[in-house]
């Protein structure tokens, strides 16, 4: 296939349930870009894969790694008091980058979504993940300065269901697409964006919707009229299709592990649809 496209792959670290592929999302991510380079596949930036498919100047088999919600999983080892000790993101990432740093072919990078209210993560922590402080923010800038890892903006408190009080005006949760006024979307994006940039020393250029969700007004209004004042470039659905220069850069679409491939067998099988 000669028309540019790129697919946005996403994982999320902090499913981790169990010692196989498909309970543990962190085993996943180190064999899949294994199994990206191994066909010859180039991992870089969301920038950069933007910025050479609007130059016309992408290549073929290029791909971009992303990751939800922003748990500590991303960064650092993790004693699990069921499965032991885990990695992380960041560890698969330098390693990978250090087997391969000869070939020069790869810019080896990922693009961390990350829940900015501190009190949102600090009351998820402890109804959907037994209290285990995995949701701390002081990794954010450490990851920002190390060049493997972008801090992006995945809202202030992703509306979740599991929270008793979000910022949406009626609190009605669970539903990323219930935001749709201008000051809930303040709420959720900008506030969250001030918030990351005061933590982590830089403001987001990527908007994440929570569970791919968005309202009419969010993506075709709010964000296509006051997106680039807020810094941003780009927002990112969960729709399993790859960028074209054609894509909505408020709707980009991007593929789930977990959702859209769970297997070593189906992430091959994704590709070689890609390739076609
Ligand atoms: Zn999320």
């Amino acid at each position: 296939m000669n028309s540019p496209v790129f697919p946005i792959l996403t994982w999320h670290s902090v499913n981790v349930h169990s010692h196989d592929y498909a309970g543990n999302d962190l085993l996943a991510f180190e064999l899949d870009i294994d199994t990206l380079n191994r066909r010859g596949w180039t991992i870089t930036s969301l920038e950069d894969a933007l910025d050479r498919l609007a130059r016309g100047e992408l290549q073929p088999r290029t791909a971009v790694l992303t990751a939800d919600d922003g748990c500590l999983l991303d960064w650092e080892d993790f004693d699990h008091p069921n499965l032991g000790r885990q990695g992380n993101l960041q560890k698969i990432l330098a390693d990978f980058r250090a087997r391969h740093i000869a070939s020069a072919r790869h810019r080896v990078h990922l693009s961390a979504f990350v829940i900015a209210s501190p009190q949102a993560r600090k009351e998820l922590d402890q109804t959907d993940y037994q209290g285990l402080g995995l949701w701390p923010d002081h990794w954010w800038h450490a990851a920002n300065q190390s060049g493997l890892i972008s801090i992006e903006n995945h809202s202030w408190d992703h509306n979740h269901g599991s929270l008793a009080r979000t910022v949406q005006k009626d609190n009605r949760r669970g539903d990323f697409r219930w935001i749709a006024s201008e000051s809930e979307c303040r709420a959720e994006i900008d506030q969250a964006s001030d918030f990351i940039e005061h933590q982590s020393g830089r403001r987001p250029r990527f908007f994440a919707y929570p569970y791919g969700q968005s309202s009419d007004y969010l993506r075709d209004e709010y964000l296509p009229r006051f997106g680039a004042d807020i810094g941003l470039r780009a927002a990112l659905s969960c729709e399993p299709e790859p960028v074209t220069t054609s894509s909505n850069p408020w709707l980009l679409p991007r593929f789930v592990c977990g959702r859209d491939w769970n297997s070593p067998d189906a992430f091959e099988q994704l590709l070689a649809d890609l390739e076609r």
